[in-house]
């Protein structure tokens, strides 16, 4: 039997996997439709139309009621949805987040995800909110770590998912993630980002994120639970999710909200359909405002799921691409607070730099934050460890006069020092960049000229600038001992 996860191809810290489940073979990174079992907007056979191939549903909720619970216990999971595919149940805990408690124990809910033939079940952890308490969020750790273990022992054939929790506090998530590691199970939901995700706390999401793969081992497959919207699918890939759900395709329908990959709109407002999926090519935005209730959250729903399969898929084509980068800052625009999710990503750059891949097609400057990548944190170690021996000119202005040096090196917007000899390699020799350049980005750029000096105390550096090139910088690399003249 092959391993229940198997990587084919990534970037940055994102990947493209095979989920091998009892089930079928499931490709990452892929959405899960929430199916509710009692309400079913959209059927589950039809789901693989829009681009599913694998559903959730709630196992809490069969579980509560009768006609369910006989049905799934005699004809089976699968039967009762209607639907051939991979299925993963959800315990309670969601209920038990909302309502406080729960009618069920965790070794018997997962015993019945396991009777009824979930391909993967969850315990019944506790979701602790962000910002509780540091005690109770502890508390609760300790609870769901050791209902995790438990659930081990009932689990049978059954793939096992172990949630990680810890609220926002970044220590206790990256313990969570260790400890569960350590126990082993099949899927690693991040649970309780709702509320993040809710208040476009995208920054806090994403150092939740990347400090619970701090704590993991690295081919553990993630779940972003309760993520779904498209607009921030590829930030979350990008950060090493394989696995989300969506309840938001059918909740926002009801309420007549439409998703797009840069946010959200009310279908009452548009007067265009910027989508070119099957129900927005066959419908106006008129005709599917003015339709009754049922038909357009129906409509709304479709085009939801296909939207965010679209979106899935481009994410696949830039992880093989190896653009990955330029589609997160490009999605990353859409929103301010996206922006800042963005910005926070480029602080754990030193992380996610140990894992990206080391040659990709292009790196385009897209803005300040571009100066930040993990590649441009890789290239400047790479540099440093050029041999510089005599004189050495560095030069932002191409008229410079090379005569007499030993070594002559450009400068690059945003890698810093750029020999020659690199002309043909990535990242430098294939980045496109600006010549129209802010602050920012130049300061950066001089400050790993700054960094390369340091290592080559023999050598001796002229540094001719352009005059746009004029910074603060500047003066310190004037001050630096291995420069002997700046002009
Ligand atoms: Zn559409």
């Amino acid at each position: 039997m092959p391993d229940v996860f198997e990587i084919v191809d990534k970037d940055l810290l994102g990947r493209i996997g095979r989920l091998y489940t009892p089930h079928g073979v499931v490709e990452t990174p892929t959405v899960m439709p929430v199916i509710n079992p009692n309400l079913r907007l959209i059927e589950p056979s039809e789901m693989r139309k829009y681009g599913a191939q694998m559903l959730i549903t709630n196992a809490y909720i069969i579980y509560r009621s009768e006609r369910l619970r006989q049905a799934a216990l005699s004809g089976g999971l699968h039967a009762l949805l209607g639907f051939d595919g991979p299925v993963m149940t959800d315990s309670g805990s969601f209920q038990l987040s909302v309502y406080g408690s729960v009618e069920v124990e965790n070794a018997g809910i997962v015993a019945f995800e396991r009777d009824i033939g979930a391909d993967i079940g969850v315990p019944l952890d506790i979701p602790t909110p962000p910002d509780v308490p540091y005690a109770r969020a502890r508390e609760e750790l300790e609870i769901t770590l050791a209902r995790m273990a438990e659930a081990k022992a009932y689990a049978g054939e059954m793939l096992l998912a172990g949630p990680v929790q810890g609220s926002t506090y970044l220590d206790l998530r990256e313990e969570a993630a260790r400890r569960a590691c350590e126990i082993g199970f099949d899927v690693y939901p991040l649970g309780a980002v709702v509320p993040l995700m809710e208040a476009y706390r995208y920054a806090d999401l994403v150092d939740v994120i990347v400090r619970s793969k701090r704590g993991m081992v690295p081919d553990g497959v993630v779940h972003l639970f309760g993520a779904g919207h498209p607009m921030m699918l590829a930030l979350a890939v990008a950060l090493g999710c394989d696995l989300f759900d969506s309840a938001a395709y059918a909740l926002y329908a009801k309420d007549g909200r439409y998703m797009t990959v840069d946010g959200t709109y009310h279908v009452s407002q548009l007067q265009h359909l910027p989508c070119s999926c099957p129900v927005c090519s066959g419908h106006s935005a008129k005709e599917i405002a003015e339709t009754d209730e049922a038909a357009r959250t129906r409509l709304i729903a479709e085009h939801n799921l296909y939207v965010t399969f679209a979106e899935l898929r481009l994410i696949k084509q830039s992880i093989i691409d190896g653009d990955l980068m330029e589609h997160v800052e490009r999605r990353c625009r859409s929103h301010p607070r996206m922006l800042e999710g963005l910005q926070r990503m480029m602080d754990h750059s030193p992380f996610i730099e140990r894992f990206d891949r080391a040659s990709k097609s292009t790196f385009f400057y897209l803005g300040p934050e571009s100066a930040r990548r993990p590649e441009v944190l890789q290239y400047s170690r790479q540099v440093e460890n050029i041999e510089v021996i005599g004189k050495a000119l560095i030069a932002t202005r191409r008229d410079a006069d090379t005569a007499g040096f030993d070594r002559v090196f450009g400068v690059k917007m945003p890698f810093g020092v750029f020999p020659p000899e690199l002309n043909e390699t990535y990242p430098v020799g294939h980045a496109e960049v600006t010549d129209d350049f802010g602050c920012e980005a130049r300061d950066l750029t001089l400050g790993r000229v700054l960094a390369f000096l340091k290592p080559h105390p023999d050598a001796a550096f002229t540094f001719a600038f352009d005059p746009k090139w004029e910074s603060p910088v500047i003066d310190e690399i004037a001050k630096a001992a291995q420069v002997k003249k700046l002009f």
